[in-house]
């Protein structure tokens, strides 16, 4: 691990998405009401004297990030694209609940990036005392800022949250209570923060600088999950499976990616593969991988050409597939592609 003092005198545009952190008390009613951002500086004064560059922008209408959708990572997207030469980084406030998602959608989305967009929100609301909020964002700021002989140290879409800053593709929301609400189960965090910023150099990706960042923004949301679980029916099964016009399928299997060996469900399974269906096979369990073959439970699905996800998280594989469909130009460059990473998704 590298440490690293924070540098003064870089540029960051802080971009409002909406969720708990933007939140105050209102004086006249009690309630809690989403802060004008313009003003940040004034509820966050140690913005202040820290010496970036701080600019915000703040999304109309500001939203619980339960309705941030395709359209809203396009939006995000869009607003680092215009702003790409402007600033030296980017942080996203958003809500906890979908971040992982959308991390994991701007990490496919911004090809060729070369300039940290950093995910960060908080538990709390920015306005309480005990907010987690105030110390993820400077930190958050902080790490958006680090640079080395002129470039970025950490040139990646992340998200950071109390104390580790971690791939956002790789990262998962796995606790509603805790300050400690994200982590990233099967690959390292790029980043602590303690008294100093820590760097994982070895794990973060640095890609061509010579390239120009690519924004695409097409995702096909033909998608859907299935869950697998002792006991599921097969017209529990067929309903899903014959949901008009679906193009992907996520089955979420036991441990290894494996299973029930019914004899319906492999034979449902390959109708929808012959009929163009594309399905991706990704574990339940918060960390490891889908090995198929490994059991017997698993070998037919394997033999029906589903593809594996191998470590990839839930929220990456759904991203990812509707990414995937939304631009690649034949059926066997979406199979090629899930299979394999594309941002630093599957180990
Ligand atoms: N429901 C909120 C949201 O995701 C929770 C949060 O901000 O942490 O927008």
């Amino acid at each position: 691990m590298q440490i690293m003092k924070p540098r003064a005198g870089t540029s960051i545009l802080i971009i409002y998405t909406g969720g708990t952190i933007g939140m105050v008390h209102d004086p006249v009613t009690g309630s809690l009401v989403p802060i004008n951002f313009s003003h940040i500086t004034d509820h966050v004064p140690e913005l202040q004297k820290s010496g970036f560059s701080i600019k915000s922008v703040s999304f109309d209408p500001v939203r619980d990030s339960s309705n941030i959708d395709p359209a809203i990572w396009v939006k995000m997207a869009e607003t680092i694209e215009e702003n790409y030469h402007k600033y030296d980084g980017f942080v996203i406030l958003h809500g906890t609940d979908t971040m992982a998602y959308s991390a994991s959608a701007l990490s496919f989305m911004l090809g060729n990036l070369q300039k940290p967009v950093i995910f960060t929100g908080s538990q709390l609301p920015i306005g309480l005392l005990r907010t987690d909020g105030r110390e993820n964002l400077v930190t958050a700021i902080e790490f958006a800022s680090e640079q080395e002989n002129g470039k970025p140290l950490v040139p990646e879409v992340c998200i950071y949250f109390d104390s580790e800053l971690t791939r956002g593709n790789r990262t998962t929301k796995f606790s509603a209570e805790h300050f400690d609400a994200f982590n990233s189960p099967n690959y390292p965090p790029l980043a602590v923060s303690g008294l100093h910023l820590k760097f994982n150099r070895d794990f973060i990706r640095y890609g061509d600088a010579d390239k120009k960042l690519i924004v695409r923004k097409k995702f096909d949301t033909n998608v859907a999950i299935l869950k697998i679980f002792p006991g599921m029916g097969r017209s529990l099964v067929q309903s899903i499976i014959n949901t008009p016009g679906l193009k992907g399928l996520i089955i979420e299997t036991f441990g290894s990616g494996n299973a029930p060996t019914y004899g319906w469900f492999i034979e449902d399974l390959r109708n929808f593969i012959m009929k163009g269906g594309i399905i991706f096979n990704v574990t339940q369990c918060h960390g490891g991988s889908v090995e198929m073959g490994l059991y017997e439970t698993s070998r037919d699905l394997l033999a029906a050409g589903i593809v594996s996800g191998k470590d990839i998280t839930s929220e990456a594989s759904v991203t990812k597939l509707m990414f995937l469909l939304g631009n690649c130009s034949s059926r066997q460059e979406v199979t090629d592609c899930l299979g394999r990473s594309i941002a630093g998704e599957i180990s």
